[in-house]
C-alpha cells in the first residue's frame, strides 16, 4: 500500500489556502495534517512553498486514438497532460476514428489506448449525429460521461453535425439519465458573409465565423435545454455577445453550463499576424475587447470553467509554410499550457487560488459527475494532486512540449506559472526535475457503467 504525506505551505482546499499536510494511502487522502507533519509509516514529500492543488481536470481534449495517431495519440497526449499538472482527461468522440458514437467504436478507442500507454486518467464523451439516437442508452451502459453534438461541420466527415430533431431525441434521452449534452455552438444563420479573398489573411477569416453564429445557437441551445430539462453545456465560448443570454438563462434556472478555452482568453485578434495558420480554430480568437468580457465573465463565474479544447494535427495538416487560413486544420494544441495559459490570461485580475482551483479542478468534474472523488483536496477523495509555482515566469519551449508535435501558438509565449509535480492515486507520476512514471491512468466511467 502507498502511503505518502505531502507538505506545503500553500495547500488549496476547497475555501482557504493552508500549510498544511495531505496524507494519502491507498489512492485516497485519508486526513489533512496542520503544518509539516508526517505519521509514522509514511514517506515523507517536502514541496515547501509551491501550491498544492487538486490535480487539474481538462474536460476538452482531442486525443485521436485510435485511427488518427499520427495527429496524437494517448500516449503523448497522456503525458503532455502529467507535465500539465492535468490527472484526468476527457476524451471527445471526434477526431478518433471511428469516432465514438457506438459502443463497438467506444470499445475499440478503449482497448487502443491501454494497448498505447494511459499516463493520466480518461473519461469519454459519446457522440450525437443524425440516427444514432438507439446508441444513446447503450453507450451510457458502457459508461461515457455525456454526449457531444455539433450544430455546424465538425471538421471530420465521420462525425457531421445533428439537426434539431436530433438533438431533441437526444436530449430527451440524455436528460433521464442525469448526464450532460456539450455542443460546439455554431449555427450558420441567413447572414451573408464576405468573401474569403485572401486566404492569408486572419481578419477575413475571423470575419468567416462570425458571432452571430454562436449567439444563434446558444439561443437555441437555451432553449432546448429549458424544454427538456436536459443539462447543456455550451463548449469553447468565443462570443461575449452570447454572455447576456446565458446570464439570463441561468438566472431562471435553465441547466446550462459554459466553458471557454485559453486561447480566448490568452491571445486576441489584433496580435494575430496573416498567414500564421498555427492560430486557427473554431470558433475563431475574437477581438481584444471581446475577450477582455470573456475574462471578466470567467472571474464573475458566469463562465463556468476553462477547457484547453486540444486539437492537434501534423504540421502538413495545420498548413505550416502555406499560411493559408482557408485549408488549415482548425484546432490548437494545448493541453500541457492549460494552467500556464489561464492564469496568465487572468492574472491582471488577480484571482484567488481557490478560484483557479475552480476552473481547472472542481467546475470540470462537476459537469463529468466526479464531483465525490475529483477536484477537491479533501478528505475521502482520490489522491490526484499537482504543485506549481505561480510566481515562475518562463517562455514556452518545444524542447519542454510532449504533445506528438511540439507545435502550436504557445511555443514561445511568455507566461507565469510552473508545474512542478503530478500524482496520481498518491504516487509521483511526474517530476520537472526527474521525469515521469508512466501508466498510472485508470479510465472513469459514470455511474450506470456496467
Ligand atoms: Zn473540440
Amino acid at each position: 500500500m502507498l502511503n505518502v504525506a505531502i507538505h506545503s505551505s500553500r495547500v488549496v482546499l476547497p475555501s482557504v489556502i493552508t500549510d498544511a499536510t495531505v496524507i494519502c494511502s491507498n489512492g485516497k487522502i485519508v486526513e489533512i495534517l496542520n503544518g509539516a507533519s508526517c505519521p509514522r509509516g509514511f514517506q515523507y514529500q517536502e514541496m515547501f512553498d509551491a501550491v498544492l492543488m487538486p490535480g487539474l481536470i481538462d474536460a476538452h481534449v482531442h486525443v485521436n486514438e485510435p485511427g488518427r495517431t499520427e495527429w496524437e495519440g494517448i500516449a503523448t497526449a497522456s503525458r503532455a497532460a502529467l507535465a500539465g499538472g492535468i490527472t484526468t482527461i476527457i476524451d471527445m468522440p471526434l477526431n478518433a476514428s471511428p469516432v465514438t458514437t457506438t459502443v463497438e467504436a467506444f470499445n475499440k478507442k478503449m482497448a487502443s489506448m491501454k494497448a498505447s500507454g494511459l499516463h493520466c486518467n480518461i473519461g469519454f464523451w459519446g457522440g450525437i449525429v443524425p440516427g444514432n439516437a438507439n446508441a444513446i442508452e447503450p453507450l451510457i451502459k458502457a459508461g461515457v460521461l455525456g454526449f457531444k453534438a455539433f450544430l455546424t461541420h465538425s471538421g471530420i466527415d465521420e462525425f457531421p453535425n445533428a439537426n434539431i430533431s436530433d438533438l431533441e431525441k437526444a436530449m430527451s434521452l440524455i436528460a433521464r439519465h442525469g448526464l450532460p449534452l456539450l455542443v460546439h455552438a455554431e449555427l450558420e444563420n441567413d447572414l451573408i458573409l464576405p468573401e474569403q479573398t485572401n486566404p492569408q489573411s486572419y481578419s477575413q477569416y475571423l470575419a468567416s465565423r462570425p458571432t452571430a453564429w454562436e449567439n444563434n445557437a446558444i439561443d437555441v441551445l437555451i432553449k432546448l435545454s429549458a424544454k427538456y430539462k436536459c443539462k447543456t453545456h455550451i463548449v469553447h465560448l468565443s462570443s461575449a455577445e452570447a454572455l447576456a443570454a446565458i446570464k439570463s438563462a441561468k438566472t431562471n434556472g435553465v441547466p446550462i453550463s459554459v466553458e471557454t478555452a485559453p486561447h480566448y482568453i490568452f491571445f486576441n485578434a489584433e496580435d494575430i499576424p496573416d498567414g500564421n495558420t498555427l492560430y486557427k480554430c473554431a470558433p475563431p480568437i475574437r477581438q481584444r475587447q471581446n475577450n477582455e468580457q470573456l475574462r471578466h465573465a470567467l472571474n464573475s463565474g458566469l463562465i463556468d470553467f476553462v477547457a484547453t479544447d486540444h486539437s492537434p494535427a501534423t504540421p502538413g495538416l495545420k498548413g505550416i509554410g502555406t499560411g493559408n487560413y482557408k485549408t488549415a486544420w482548425g484546432g490548437i494544441a494545448s493541453l500541457q499550457y492549460l494552467l500556464p495559459a489561464t492564469y496568465t490570461a487572468m492574472k491582471p485580475l488577480e484571482p484567488p487560488l481557490t478560484k483557479i482551483t475552480k476552473w481547472l479542478c472542481s467546475s470540470p468534474a462537476k459537469l463529468a459527475g466526479l464531483q465525490a472523488t475529483k477536484g477537491m483536496i479533501a478528505v475521502g477523495a482520490d489522491a490526484d494532486l499537482m504543485a506549481w509555482m505561480p510566481e515562475d515566469n518562463y517562455v514556452i519551449q518545444a524542447a519542454a512540449t510532449y504533445h506528438r508535435y511540439p507545435i502550436g501558438p504557445y511555443i514561445g509565449k511568455d507566461v507565469f506559472g510552473k508545474v512542478l509535480g503530478t500524482w496520481i492515486a498518491g504516487k509521483r507520476v511526474y517530476d520537472n526535475e526527474k521525469g515521469f512514471s508512466e501508466n498510472e491512468g485508470q479510465f472513469i466511467f459514470n455511474k450506470e457503467h456496467v
